[in-house]
């Protein structure tokens, strides 16, 4: 029987209830169960995954909660430099882009890249000009500028080091994979990366295999945490392979890849999967992840911390 599934994250890291006030807790519910009705809905109509994983994460692009799209961390040069990445498991069709700004929804551009152009991975002023000459909507500077973030620039340049959005160890990268009626994946990822990161710096995100992987044989997976680990560990890949060569379940390849694998790296986040039965995982081995799911038949469950 076909079942559709659909998981999304807002980033992992040092989320405490402690430090949490009731209004932002709530702020950030309502932004993840928006961004799950957005693909759900899509779902629900016999829409394809690739679609409801866009539809997702560009709601969450424009929530200045979530560190992508508008709500973007700064580099250390006072800048924002975006990275996206999606991919459909049917065909293993994908597409990403890095290094680009102002554009509102680095999703949609590399969905526009995986569907318009021949290539993969677009970065910089060459993927600006691709945006441009697919009429995707730019916005001025200022939208992308929040207080808050930059704050967490000046600290971070004070302290010199390189962090995760939010606080000295949280994430705030935005992700969603489903299954569809049709029976096909999808993954997508889409960042600002981390606060005072060198200008030019690229993470997991945008990397397939890494970031984001969609295979229709073994599952979708959408990565958040620290970026470099995540790429040293091709962790969404992974995930399908420990599935596919090794036969492991979602669950127990998910639990390998984060709990084992990137603990013993030295890595922290998490990742969020769904597998061709709809079976969905959610695991990170840091405090909390900002995440939801909805499986057909069941209520929407969007949770916070571990
Ligand atoms: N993975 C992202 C990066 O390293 C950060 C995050 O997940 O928040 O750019």
């Amino acid at each position: 029987m076909r079942t559709y599934s659909l998981a999304i994250h807002g980033g992992a890291g040092t989320i405490r209830k402690a430090e949490m006030t009731p209004d932002l807790e709530q702020a950030y519910q309502i932004g993840l169960e928006t961004a799950l009705l957005a693909g759900h809905t899509i779902l629900e109509k016999q829409g394809t995954a690739l679609d409801a994983v866009e539809a997702a994460v560009r709601v969450l692009e424009d929530n200045p909660l979530f560190n992508a799209g508008r709500g973007s961390v700064y580099a250390t040069n006072g800048r924002h430099e975006m990275e996206a990445s999606i991919m459909c498991g049917q065909q293993l069709d994908a597409g990403a882009v890095a290094m680009i700004q102002r554009v509102r929804h680095p999703i949609s551009l590399a969905r526009t890249v995986l569907k318009a152009s021949p290539h993969v991975l677009l970065v910089g002023a060459g993927a600006e000009t691709f945006a441009r000459e697919h009429g995707l909507r730019f916005e001025a500077a200022n939208w992308f500028d929040d207080p808050k973030r930059w704050a967490q620039l000046q600290e971070a340049r004070q302290a010199q080091r390189v962090q995760l959005d939010h606080a000295a160890r949280k994430m705030g990268t935005v992700g969603a994979v489903a299954l569809d009626l049709h029976g096909n994946l999808a993954a997508a990822t889409s960042t600002g990366g981390m606060t005072n990161k060198m200008s030019g710096r690229i993470g997991d995100s945008p990397l397939i295999g890494s970031g984001t992987y969609a295979n229709n044989a073994t599952c979708a997976v959408s990565c958040t945490g620290i970026g470099e680990f995540m790429i040293r560990g091709v962790s969404a890949y992974d995930v399908s392979c420990l599935m596919a060569y090794r036969g492991l379940d979602l669950a127990a390849a998910c639990h390998e890849v984060i709990q084992v694998k990137q603990t013993d790296l030295g890595g922290e986040g998490g990742l969020i999967a769904v597998d061709a039965k709809g079976e969905v995982a959610l695991v990170f081995n840091s405090e909390g992840m900002y995440r939801a799911w909805i499986q057909q038949g069941y209520s929407p469950e969007v949770w916070i911390y571990a």
